[in-house]
C-alpha cells in the first residue's frame, strides 16, 4: 500500500467514520460539553416581567421634566418593591415607588431613576435628574421572547448555554450520547504498572496515556487492555467488544517486524484496510481500516508516536463523529525561537512550548522518549522537504 499525506489520512477517516446519532435525555447540570440533539424554543419571556436594572425609584418620566440638583422635583413615595416581591400600587402623577434591582416595575411607571440621582428620600424623594421615557427600564423578553428558537441541534453546550437553558426553567434536555472507544495496547515486552519488571520488559505507558486523554476528552472507555503480541488474543478482545464500541484504537505492532501483529489481526478479522503508512514523523507506520463497520486505527507503539497521532489523526476523527467543536485541532502560527537543525523529508511534529506567539522546542524529540512531552502544550510542524528551520522563522503549531 502506498503511503499518504496526513491531510489525506484525516480526510479518509473522517469520510469513513460513523456519526453518533443516538440520543439520551439528561439533566441540564450534566450536559456541559455535550452536543445538543434538539431545538430549544424559549418557553417563557426572559425576563418574564418588566424589571428594574438598578436600585432607585420607579416613576413617570413626565414628572421629572426640568429636574436638576439645583431645581429638584419632589415626588411622594407610595410603596416599595424588592426582588422576588410584587407591588400592587400604581404610580400616578407626582408619585414614585422605591425599587430594588431585579424587582418588577410597578404599573404606571415608565422609567427608573438610580438612587444616586436622588436624596434617598423615604416619604418624599427629591429627583435630581430628568429622565427619558423607558430610561433604565428592562422589558419583559429583553433577553429572549417566548417562542424564539434559541439553540439548534449540533451545538456543543458550554457554561453560557447551560445558564441559558436553566434560565428558561429547562431541567432535562436531549443530547447525543457519548462516543464509546475500545483501546488496546500491544507488546509482549509490556507489563502493567504494579507488577515486577522481568528481563527485557518495560511498563505499558500508552494504554494509560490514551485512557487518560480520552477521559479528559469526556469519551467513554468501553474496553481497554494490554495484549501480548498474539494476534488471536487481540482478535478475541476486539470481537468480544466490537458491538459495544464506535471506534477501535490500538498501539504497537504496525511496523514491519516479525512480531508486528496488527497486519495479521486485520487479516484474521477480515478488516478492510483503508491505508498503511502516513508520510509523517512520528507515527509513520500507522495502519487504518474498518471492522464491523467501525473505524480501526492502529497507532505506532512508540509513545511519542502514539500521543502525536492521537492528536493529529484520531482527534479530528473523534470531532467528526461527535460533532464536538472542542475536539477540532487548533493551529496557530508562531515564531520558532530556537529553530530545528535537522532535515525533514516528511512533515515532522516536534514537541514544544507555545506562549504569546512564540514557540520553543526542548528536550529530546525521539519517538521513544515520552518524558520530554511533560510540560509541552503544542507540536511544531516542520514542513516536508525542509533542510532546517532557523531560529526566528515562523512555523505552524498545533495546540494540545
Ligand atoms: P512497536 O510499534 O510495537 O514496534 O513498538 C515500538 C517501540 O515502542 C518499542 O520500543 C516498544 O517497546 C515501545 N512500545 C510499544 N508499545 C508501548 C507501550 N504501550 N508503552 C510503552 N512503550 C511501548
Ligand atoms: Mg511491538
Amino acid at each position: 500500500m502506498e503511503s499518504i499525506l496526513l491531510s489525506q489520512a484525516v480526510d479518509i477517516l473522517r469520510q469513513n467514520c460513523l456519526k453518533i446519532n443516538e440520543t439520551e435525555t439528561i439533566s441540564v447540570d450534566e450536559a456541559a460539553g455535550r452536543v445538543l440533539a434538539q431545538e430549544i424554543y424559549a418557553p417563557i419571556d426572559q425576563p418574564p416581567f418588566p424589571r428594574s436594572p438598578l436600585d432607585g425609584y420607579a416613576l413617570r418620566s413626565a414628572d421629572t421634566e426640568g429636574a436638576s440638583r439645583e431645581t429638584p422635583v419632589s415626588l411622594k413615595v407610595i410603596d416599595e418593591v424588592f426582588a422576588g416581591g410584587f407591588c400592587l400600587s400604581r404610580v400616578t402623577e407626582g408619585c414614585a415607588v422605591r425599587i430594588m434591582t431585579g424587582s418588577p416595575v410597578p404599573e404606571g411607571a415608565d422609567c427608573i431613576i438610580m438612587q444616586e440621582d436622588t436624596d434617598y428620600g423615604m416619604e418624599t424623594v427629591n429627583i435630581y435628574k430628568s429622565l427619558r421615557h423607558l430610561q433604565n427600564y428592562c422589558f419583559a423578553g429583553e433577553d429572549y421572547k417566548k417562542g424564539t428558537l434559541v439553540m439548534k441541534p449540533g451545538m456543543q453546550l458550554k457554561a453560557a448555554e447551560i445558564g441559558v437553558l436553566a434560565g428558561m426553567g429547562i431541567e432535562r434536555i436531549t443530547v447525543y450520547r457519548k462516543l464509546r472507544v475500545l483501546v488496546m495496547s500491544t507488546g509482549s515486552e509490556l507489563v502493567n504498572p504494579g507488577q515486577p519488571l522481568g528481563p527485557g520488559q518495560i511498563y505499558d505507558s500508552n494504554l494509560h496515556m490514551l485512557l487518560a486523554q480520552l477521559r479528559m476528552w469526556d469519551i467513554e472507555i468501553a474496553a481497554g487492555t494490554l495484549i501480548d503480541d498474539e494476534p488471536e488474543q487481540a482478535c478475541a478482545f476486539i470481537r468480544e467488544n466490537a458491538d459495544r464500541v464506535d471506534i477501535i484504537l490500538s498501539t504497537g505492532g504496525v511496523s514491519v517486524g516479525k512480531k508486528d501483529i496488527m497486519h495479521d489481526v486485520f487479516d484474521i478479522l477480515e478488516a478492510e484496510k483503508l491505508f498503511w503508512k502516513i508520510r509523517l514523523k512520528p507515527g509513520m507506520p500507522t495502519l487504518c481500516g474498518q471492522y464491523n463497520g467501525k473505524l480501526f486505527i492502529a497507532l505506532s507503539g512508540n509513545p511519542y508516536g502514539a500521543v502525536a497521532n492521537l492528536h493529529l489523526l484520531v482527534r479530528p476523527v473523534l470531532a467528526a463523529m461527535t460533532g464536538r467543536a472542542d475536539l477540532e485541532l487548533r493551529t496557530v502560527t508562531a515564531v520558532y525561537e530556537n529553530g530545528y537543525p535537522k532535515r525533514s523529508p516528511v512533515i515532522r511534529y516536534v514537541r514544544g512550548v507555545y506562549e504569546n506567539g512564540r514557540v520553543k522546542s526542548s528536550g529530546s524529540n525521539d519517538s521513544g522518549v515520552l518524558s520530554s512531552v511533560i510540560g509541552c502544550n503544542c507540536m511544531i510542524a516542520i514542513p516536508a522537504g525542509t533542510e532546517k528551520i532557523d531560529p526566528g522563522e515562523t512555523v505552524e503549531v498545533v495546540l494540545l
